[in-house]
């Protein structure tokens, strides 16, 4: 249940405001579009027309979301993601706990004195946003901003509903947030993509959107990925991956290609964490994955420069790819001896 109060507010927000923005993180997933557009829906149907800005591109196979093509990026146009927030009178920030996940546009809306709605499901929210709307039991944001959307309109019936596209939207972002309905899903979960499929969203024309659109590329860098290039570490029950530029020139590379490589490692019996190393411009993006006990959430912390769930995390770390793995095995042993 979400409290009372942080509902009233959410309503005396949107009753207020018509100029309101939309934030989502960098590297835009599933969650991330697909909270940004359920959430962005159920303004429109109310009156508003909100503006979707995220920092960086998102991967081609989620632009069913965003039919046309109104989210803005920051990373392929400043100026017109830096006027929006700036002019914003209400900025809704969906499926990120702290400014820092936005990159430079954290700074401009740090800035900006309009109040801020967090909707999230990542541990440790950030306290400067004014209201916090943050479930770490949730599957996803897009599960918590359906919830958020129902809730509200108990209260207030005159409110409209989700039209089919926003439902569609939010459908996806849990679907992407729980590898096909693998992970982190609890029993309200199912409820609500039941209550989506009721009303009409299509089920396997989003699965064939998400997982049946892949490139012979993609496909072949995975093949290559698992055969040549993971590793297997025995003493920490541990798989690596490091995608390099090499790499990713080899197989033309796109946004998104890499979306679910890190998941395979934990497929294998007896290990527990996973890791994808991408080599990207400056630094390098680091991806974790675990089963049961074990924490990718403070392994990414101490070690990795970032954090998320306890069994998805991610970071950032500036050396040189050649390094990389050193570096992992070096953070797998001192972990060790601190937990
Ligand atoms: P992914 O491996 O899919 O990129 O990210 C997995 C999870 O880790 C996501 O929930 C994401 O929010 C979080 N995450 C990814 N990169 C970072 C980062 O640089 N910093 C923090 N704090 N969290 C991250
Ligand atoms: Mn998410």
């Amino acid at each position: 249940m979400i409290e009372r109060v942080k509902l009233e507010k959410f309503f005396s927000y949107i009753s207020k405001f018509r100029k309101v923005v939309l934030l989502g993180h960098v590297n835009p997933d599933g969650d991330s579009v697909g909270s940004l557009a359920g959430m962005a829906d159920f303004l429109t149907n109310n009156g508003i027309e909100p503006v979707c800005v995220v920092p960086s591109a998102y991967p081609g196979f989620l632009s069913f979301l965003d039919k046309n093509g109104k989210i803005l990026v920051y990373g392929a146009d400043k100026d017109s993601a830096t006027g929006a927030v700036e002019s914003a009178e209400l900025i809704i920030c969906l499926d990120f706990n702290s400014l820092s996940r936005i990159d430079e546009l954290g700074e401009v809306t740090g800035r900006s004195r309009a109040p801020k709605i967090l909707i999230d499901h990542h541990l440790y929210p950030d306290p400067l946003f004014d209201v916090i709307i943050s479930d770490t039991e949730v599957s996803s944001t897009c599960e918590l901003a359906y919830i958020v959307i129902e809730e509200l309109r108990k209260i207030h019936p005159d409110l409209a509903p989700l039209s089919h596209d926003g439902q569609t939207a939010i459908y996806t972002g849990i679907m992407t947030d729980t590898n096909n309905f693998s992970n982190s899903v609890r029993p309200a979960t199912f409820r609500i993509a039941s209550e989506l499929m009721e009303h009409g969203v299509d089920k396997t024309a989003v699965q064939q959107l998400v997982f049946g659109g892949f490139s012979e590329d993609r496909m072949r860098l995975l093949g290559y990925m698992l055969y040549e290039n993971m590793k297997i570490i025995p003493e920490y029950n541990a798989t690596v991956m490091l995608l390099s530029k090499e790499v990713k020139d080899k197989f033309h590379y796109n946004t998104g290609d890499s979306e679910g490589f890190v998941n395979m490692g934990l497929n294998i019996k007896g290990i527990v964490v996973a890791a994808l190393f991408t080599e990207d411009n400056g630094f390098i993006r680091v991806s974790l994955r675990s089963k049961g006990d074990f924490s990718v959430n403070e392994l990414a912390k101490r070690y990795f420069n970032g954090g998320g769930h306890k069994n998805a995390s991610g970071g950032r770390l500036y050396i040189p790819i050649s390094e990389v793995e050193r570096y992992y095995a070096d953070a797998l042993e001192k972990y060790r001896h601190t937990i």
